[in-house]
C-alpha cells in the first residue's frame, strides 16, 4: 500500500489543473481523449491527474493523487487513465518536470511519421529550437503493441526518448509536452499544435523551403516568452471557465 502523502496538494495547484483540463480541450489539443498531470507542490514523489474522463469536463473532485509506480492513493472507486505511466515515470526521470500534457494533438501527427522534423516556424514556438525527439513504441514494445503507454517498462522509454527537450513526437499516436509550471506545459501545448500547423502550411507554400528561427533565435524566444506566460493564461482560463460555466 502506499503510504500518505507529505501533505495536501494546494487549493491553487489543483484550480490550475482542472483549468488546464479546460483550457487544452478548448484549444483543440486535448478531445475526448489525452491528459494533463501536475506534480505535488507538497511531494514530489506523487502526482495529480484526472480519472479516466474527457478532460473538458474535469472538476476538482475528479482529481487522484499517484505515487511514481502510478499507484493511486485514494481511487474511492475512480478509475485511472490507462496512459499513466507516461506522467509517472517523466516525473521519476526529470525532477525539473512540474507538468506534463499527453495529446493526439492533431497537427504534430504528421511530423512523428514521415521524418520531417518539428522546428520553430515563429517566436512562439521557441522552445521547439533544441529538437523534437521522435519515440518509436516499436523499439520497446514491438509490432503489436495497441500504441499506448500502458505499462511502466514503455513510460521509461518514453521519458529517456524526451531527455530534457519540453516535446517529444510519440509516432502514429500523439506527444507528451512538460513544463515547469501547469501554465508553462499548457503554454507549451498550444504552440506546439499552432507550430505544427504553421510548419506544414509553410512547408506546403515553399513546396518545402521553409526559413525557421536559428538556434539563438529560438533560445532568446523562449526565454521573453516564458516570462510572459500569465498574459495569455488568465485569457484562455477566463474563457474555459466561462465556457464550462
Ligand atoms: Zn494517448
Amino acid at each position: 500500500m502506499p503510504t500518505p502523502s507529505l501533505g495536501s496538494a494546494s487549493a491553487e495547484l489543483i484550480q490550475d489543473l482542472v483549468a488546464a483540463n479546460r483550457i487544452l480541450a478548448g484549444e483543440g489539443v486535448l478531445d475526448g481523449f489525452g491528459h494533463v498531470s501536475a506534480r505535488h507542490d507538497k511531494d514530489p514523489g506523487r502526482f495529480l491527474l484526472a480519472r479516466s474522463m474527457a478532460p473538458a469536463l474535469v472538476t476538482a473532485g475528479d482529481v487522484m493523487e499517484f505515487d511514481l509506480d502510478s499507484n493511486s492513493i485514494d481511487a474511492r472507486g475512480r478509475t485511472a487513465y490507462l496512459e499513466r505511466f507516461i506522467h509517472s515515470e517523466i516525473y521519476r526521470v526529470h525532477p525539473e518536470v512540474q507538468a506534463v500534457v499527453h495529446s493526439h494533438s492533431p497537427a504534430v501527427i504528421p511530423f512523428g511519421v514521415v521524418g520531417v522534423a518539428l522546428r520553430p516556424i515563429f517566436h512562439l514556438g521557441g522552445f521547439l529550437g533544441v529538437g523534437v525527439p521522435v519515440f518509436e513504441i516499436r523499439d520497446v514494445g514491438g509490432l503489436a503493441t495497441d500504441m499506448l503507454i500502458r505499462n511502466a517498462t514503455l513510460g521509461a522509454a518514453l521519458a529517456k526518448t524526451l531527455g530534457s527537450a519540453p516535446v517529444a513526437l510519440l509516432r502514429g499516436h500523439g506527444d507528451v509536452v512538460v513544463g515547469r509550471s501547469v501554465r508553462e506545459a499548457v503554454f507549451r501545448g498550444i504552440y506546439t499544435e499552432v507550430n505544427a500547423r504553421l510548419e506544414s502550411e509553410a512547408l506546403r507554400l515553399g513546396n518545402g523551403q521553409v526559413v525557421f528561427l536559428n538556434e539563438e533565435e529560438a533560445k532568446a524566444a523562449a526565454e521573453t516568452n516564458s516570462a510572459q506566460i500569465g498574459r495569455p493564461w488568465e485569457l484562455w482560463k477566463a474563457k474555459a471557465l466561462a465556457e464550462s460555466g
